[in-house]
């Protein structure tokens, strides 16, 4: 499996149209932030052509991310799309005449990955949760939202907020 994505112009000269059909080790991702793990491989599909001063690349992927469930922190896998986008670079910017394009498909994947994620269509977790999320009809837990929060713990309550950031 390649671990870079590239297109070599001079093998494009004749031609000048190349397709893509290739997969890709995930190494080129490397996300920092704790919640987001790409492990499986990347395939990318589309196709390449010269113009007289670009080089147009038309493009799709698809990948596994690894998320953990926002509400009890079980790691979900979930399969990222990436639709059909179309990239122009200039000819005269490439580098070596390579032009790496693995940046190109990190950002779309990263555009196309979800923030939320929750295991299952439904956590088993999910109704302790309701429990502290504000309902119309629970007056008196609305009154006393902090009463619980000490056992939740830290990463708890982290979840909890941004689980209700992204209800209300
Ligand atoms: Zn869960």
């Amino acid at each position: 499996m390649k671990n870079r994505l590239e297109i070599y112009l001079e093998k494009m000269q004749n031609g000048g149209q190349e397709v893509i059909n290739t997969s890709s080790s995930p190494s080129f991702m490397d996300v920092d932030e704790w919640s987001v793990q790409f492990e499986s491989p990347i395939s990318v599909r589309g196709r390449a052509y010269l113009t007289h001063d670009h080089l147009v690349l038309h493009l799709s992927a698809q990948t596994v991310s690894r998320i953990p469930c926002s509400i009890c922190s079980e790691k979900v896998d979930v399969g990222v799309r990436v639709p059909e986008f179309c990239h122009a670079k200039k000819i005269g910017e490439i580098k070596g005449r390579v032009y790496n394009y693995s940046m190109l498909i990190r950002e779309a994947i990263l555009l196309e990955t979800p923030t939320y994620v929750e295991c299952d269509q439904k956590c088993f977790k999910r109704e302790e949760l309701n429990q502290y999320l504000c309902s119309p009809h629970a007056k008196d837990r609305a009154q006393f939202p902090f009463r619980n929060l000490k056992k939740m713990g830290f990463a708890g309550l982290v979840r909890l907020y941004e689980a209700h950031r992204l209800t209300v």
